[in-house]
């Protein structure tokens, strides 16, 4: 997972994107950086290891002047977590610099594609999907002679997997997104003051619309998936093309990734929280209610999903763990030892909150298991009487190929243990997580538009030879045996 922004014909665009980038911080922690065109066309950037504030603070933001700038926020999933794969990259031809793009997502043809641009003498300084990605619209612009619109949607066809992606090419900005839309990308607008036709100028990309208040940008839609966005000064947005496969929409963002009040694949991330909540909680009808129940989530991004259960089961809500926010998200610390460590310094037990309480503890999902358990640990030790784990996800069972570092299948517990197992060794009373057959209520009309395949195995590209490592039945990954 990580976080693109794209701000077009606004003075000061950089500092834009560093703020769009801050409020997406959450999206990747490990690097950042930012790209800006300067009033004689010249490209600078600047990335670094760390976070958006330390890495593009206001000195850089003033070196890096210009109206049109783009950036990246980035936790590694491929490549290892280095300056060299922080993003954006400028992609430089013989005679200099010819663009700039960040990308949010996974290639599955990675391999494939990288081996075929080496064999025609192209050289990588990275090991990052955008590079690559950035590399081939190159070679088309400029050895094949495409048109940029025609090399994007030659690109735009053969990659295969995720990508929500914006690119800075001369004096334009495009903005483009796979097929099937597996990450999110949103256009907001800042308005002008004047009258005049609404052109280009004042447009911005965000990851998630969470990024475009804090800017004073107003969110306009999602870029479509399949679609190729080009913006030029003086000019209305223009939608080059639009070439859509079967939506593949992560279910995951809205369960856990994205911020509560971000909306993407036309759905409000905390509503869809709180039905999950919900949901959750008409399965409980047997868990009494009652004066010494209280129900709480593992913050933050739980949040919603206990509030939605509380709010259905007519119970308290408490918080009785706080977190630390100066931790950031373990879930994309890169190392189990440095997600343990962050356990023990993110969450504190409430002092006098939990002795003799039933506690109905609510967590987004269960992947290894190590952290939860830990938590329930910690729970118990604070004097809980009874500790129900609802979990507001499916359980687990397939690694993520579109662009979140999910380990492999036999490091998730639910490949494992069984349900059963998984209870004793968090050390809960009881444990219940969602159902696949839950999104069909939970997403009404809406079920097949969105990717559940690291809870069902029903992946679109199945990776080579993923059928026959696989013990767990899936239509397309059987399909997928020749
Ligand atoms: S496999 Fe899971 S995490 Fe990856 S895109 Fe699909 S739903 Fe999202």
């Amino acid at each position: 997972m990580c976080g693109v922004a794209g701000v077009f014909g606004i003075e000061g665009a950089s500092s834009h994107v560093a703020s769009i980038l801050f409020a997406i911080q959450h999206r990747g922690q490990e690097s950042c950086g930012a790209v800006a065109r300067d009033a004689r066309g010249r490209m600078h950037g600047h990335k670094g290891m760390g976070l958006v504030k330390q890495v593009l603070n206001e000195d850089v933001q003033a070196r890096l002047s210009g109206s049109t700038s783009i950036g990246h926020v980035r936790y590694p999933t491929a490549g290892c977590s280095d300056e060299l794969n922080s993003q954006p990259h400028i992609i430089e031809l013989d005679h200099g610099p010819i663009m700039a793009i960040a990308s949010n997502g996974d290639l599955i043809n990675y391999g494939e594609l990288r081996q075929r641009l080496e064999g025609d003498g192209v050289v990588f300084k990275s090991d990052n999907d955008a590079e690559l990605i950035g590399r081939i619209i190159a070679l088309y612009h400029v050895r094949d002679g495409l048109s940029m619109e025609e090399a994007i949607a030659r690109t735009q066809r053969e990659l295969k997997g995720a990508f929500s992606t914006v690119v800075m090419y001369r004096d334009l900005l495009y903005a483009f997104r796979d097929p099937h839309g597996f990450r999110p990308l949103v256009m907001g607008h800042i308005p002008r003051t004047g009258s005049g036709e609404p052109t280009s100028e004042g447009t911005v990309f965000a990851s998630e619309s969470c990024g475009l208040g804090i800017i004073g940008a107003r969110l306009l839609r999602e870029v479509k998936p399949g679609e190729i966005l080009r913006l030029e000064a003086g000019k209305p947005v223009v939608s080059v093309s639009h070439a859509p496969l079967e939506p593949k929409h992560c279910v995951f963002e809205l369960i856990y990734f994205s911020r509560p009040d971000s909306q993407e694949f036309g759905e409000t991330v905390y509503q869809t929280r709180e039905r999950i909540g919900a949901c959750l909680a008409a399965k409980d009808d047997h868990l009494p209610n009652g004066e010494d129940l209280v129900v709480m989530p593992v913050p933050d991004s739980s949040n919603f999903i206990a509030l939605g259960y509380a709010k259905a089961k007519e119970a308290e809500f408490g918080m009785g763990l706080l977190r630390n926010h100066y931790v950031g998200r373990t879930f994309i610390k890169p190392t189990q030892a440095s997600r343990d460590e962050g356990v023990k310094q993110k969450f504190n037990p409430l002092p006098d909150f939990f002795p003799g309480k039933r506690v109905v503890l609510i967590d987004d999902s269960i992947v290894r298991g190590t952290s939860l358990k830990k938590i329930v640990s910690m729970v118990r030790g604070a004097g809980a009487k009874e500790i129900h784990l609802r979990i507001g996800s499916p359980k687990v069972i397939g690694p993520c190929y579109y662009g979140i570092d999910t380990p492999t299948r036999d490091e998730l517990i639910a490949n494992r243990m069984t349900g059963e197992e998984i209870r004793a060794y968090l050390g809960a009373d009881s444990l219940e997580w969602l159902e696949v057959g839950d999104f069909e209520g939970l997403l009404p009309g809406r079920r097949k538009d969105f990717c559940t395949a690291c809870f069902d195995l029903d992946y679109i590209y199945p990776p080579e030879g993923f059928a026959e490592k696989t013990n767990v039945p899936s239509a397309r990954a059987e399909e997928a045996i020749p």
